[in-house]
């Protein structure tokens, strides 16, 4: 999720760019870099920060009315100076900067390889701009049509801005899946991922739809056009939005933003590695190491806090589906307790920072007594991503509240892909379940769209709770981890005390604290486990306590029995704890904010835990 910007007009463009890439900085942190035109092409670019590549610039020649800047959020390289934006095309004629995954660039290197070019970075963003320019010297056309050619064959997520030595009054750019807005001045254009670049120079954008392109040139009007070549009509808006509103895109909080990402970061973490129509899962991690993950005698999945609650779903998920025993440690006891580990074991590592130095501890154990080691990170070319054997990445993007949401539901969509692939691998999955799985997790992000809607409902039930002292959650099954991570998102943010429990076991104890002030969160979605839960309900409210039920859709008896419900839209209860977390992280956001508390850097909290 990187930022992108660019100018063009009769101001020097560093500066606009310069400060644009601090406001976006928030998408992405790895790195960053320009390219500026001024007769000739000026390029420069750090791993880092913006920060860092402003001091490396400070002494350079920055002048030029021309540029474009990117702020990197890797996915395909690790953050260095040469992965990093802008890639230039081999004749350094064009220059580019894109945010989005190219998922079929490996097909378009190959080709390119295959006729002698040589590429220098690892990204798929080097691929699209030497395509372009291929395209463009075979085709002696046009920049905008050798741009629009090109995009007719990639298969992914972009936004894009090219820029040519050659051709120094343009610029082109391009989206779809990743956003793109258009700033309109007086003979001048901004171009950016989102309007905070742009709103001090004009209030007059044009927001790009997916799959159009958009030729840019000073004192002529916007160009735009499909990428198959029909005209479009620009719909100018003026941005009502204040620049301090426009940092967390509109949203109060960073927490919420993220929330509301998540059908979006769910969407790339499965991207390009499925195919319901095909039935076909491609991981490469996986299948370098199928034998082995196919041979272990057993998984053990380690992490922390969030990442354990997501491993805890990995278990049921990898022993229903793939019939794997599996074991989930917290990574801090495990490095210590000298557990037995053997070369036929498979260690899976969580992590959404890849820096968290009691999971990194137990990889490192691990692997020292011959076991696989596959990570599970957000953060691309991070310390555990590197240390282990193979892997798969999250594409969450960069998550900055401190209180993990959207990296959890990532990780469990990585996790549903791993136990689908096993299970269809080693044949414990018949086929027609496999492809039924495969078609619902599609429908996953749509889900939590819907579950999104619910949250001024959400808001009127944390009003009614948020002065209490105490909060019980429940689940079963599969989701009885998302009992934890609700009660976990209570404590971290709210400070609240809370606990998560299997329904049934709140016999053995903790049905000695309900009474009338004890809310009690139930996650009652239809699943195999259903009746008993309604039982546990049951129970709770024989003495006293408050419900609040996550129901399915149309669910009649919950909602009688129950205080207050919370509709999910029906989902096979393997793949539902990806949408019946997002109601209880609206919870706890809400409540937390009614009280006052920093809900993006909560108390004593750290984002990425580097000591142990
Ligand atoms: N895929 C590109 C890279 O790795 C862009 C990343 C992004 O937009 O997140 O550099």
């Amino acid at each position: 999720m990187c930022g992108i910007v660019g100018y063009i007009g009769e101001k020097q463009a560093y500066p606009i760019l310069i400060k644009g890439l601090q406001r976006l900085e928030y998408r992405g942190y790895d790195s960053a870099g320009v390219a500026l035109l001024d007769g000739g092409m000026k390029l420069y670019k750090r791993k880092g920060k913006v920060s860092e590549l402003s001091a490396y610039v400070s002494d350079k020649d920055t002048s030029g009315t021309v540029g474009i800047g990117h702020t990197r959020w890797a996915t395909h390289g690790v953050p260095n100076d040469i992965n990093a934006h802008p890639h230039s095309s081999p004749s350094k004629e064009l220059v580019l900067i894109h945010n989005g995954i190219i998922e079929n660039y490996a097909t378009i290197k190959e080709g390119l390889l295959n006729r002698g070019y040589q590429f220098l970075s690892d990204t798929d963003t080097e691929v699209l701009v030497f395509l372009i320019e291929d395209i463009l010297k075979k085709e002696n056309c046009s920049l905008e049509e050798a741009v629009r050619l090109a995009l007719n064959e990639v298969i992914g997520a972009y936004a894009i801005v090219v820029m040519s030595k050659n051709d120094p009054k343009k610029l082109v750019a391009a989206k779809k899946g990743s956003p793109l807005v258009i700033g309109i001045g007086e003979d001048e254009y901004f171009v950016a991922s989102d309007a905070t670049p742009i709103i001090e120079h004009t209030k007059n954008v044009v927001y790009l739809e997916d799959e159009e392109f958009a030729v840019i040139e000073p004192g002529k009007k916007l160009s735009i056009r499909t990428i198959k070549n029909a005209e479009i009509t620009p719909y100018i808006q003026e941005l009502q939005m204040e620049l301090e509103n426009l940092e967390k895109g509109g949203y109060e909080h960073f927490m919420l933003k993220e929330i509301n990402e998540q059908p979006r970061s769910i969407r790339d973490s499965l991207r390009g590695r499925m195919d319901p129509s095909t039935g076909q899962i491609k991981m490469a991690g996986i299948d370098e190491f199928e034998k082995k993950f196919l041979n272990a005698e057993r998984i053990i999945i380690v992490g922390c806090g969030t990442s354990w609650h997501a491993g805890l779903v990995g278990e049921y998920l990898i022993e229903e589906l793939a019939r794997i025993p599996v074991e989930v440690e917290y990574a801090s006891e495990f490095r210590y307790r000298n557990p037995i580990i053997n070369e036929n074991d498979i260690v899976i590592a969580i992590s959404q920072s890849g820096e968290t130095a009691d999971t990194l501890a137990a990889i490192k154990l691990a692997k020292s007594k011959g076991a696989t080691i596959f990570g599970i990170c957000n953060v691309v070319g991070s310390t555990i991503a590197r240390e282990t054997h193979a892997g798969a990445y999250t594409h969450a993007g960069p998550e900055i509240g401190v209180a993990s949401t959207k990296a959890f539901t990532a990780q469990v969509s990585v996790l549903s892909l791993i136990a689908l692939t096993l299970g269809h691998k080693n044949g414990t999955l018949s086929e027609s379940r496999y492809r039924q799985l495969l078609e619902e997790l599609d429908t996953v992000p749509d889900k939590v769209e819907e579950v999104l809607k619910t949250n001024p409902q959400v808001k009127g039930i944390s009003q009614l709770f948020k002065d209490v002292r105490n909060f019980l959650y429940l689940g079963r099954g599969f989701n009885f981890p998302v009992a934890l991570e609700g009660a976990l998102k209570l404590k971290e943010i709210s400070y609240i005390h809370a606990e998560g429990y299997p329904a049934a076991e709140m016999k053995h104890g903790p049905i000695a604290l309900i009474d009338e002030e004890m809310p009690v969160v139930v996650i009652a979605n239809k699943n195999t486990s259903y009746e008993k839960i309604v039982s546990n309900i049951q129970e709770v409210k024989a003495r006293g306590g408050k419900i609040i039920a996550i129901i399915t859709d149309g669910d009649k008896e919950v909602t009688k029995l129950a205080d207050y419900t919370i509709s999910i839209p029906a989902i096979d209860e393997a793949l539902s704890p990806m949408i019946t977390v997002v109601p209880l992280q609206l919870l706890s956001y809400h409540i937390a904010v009614m009280r006052g508390a920093n809900v993006d850097q909560p108390r004593n909290l750290a984002k990425s835990v580097t000591v142990e």
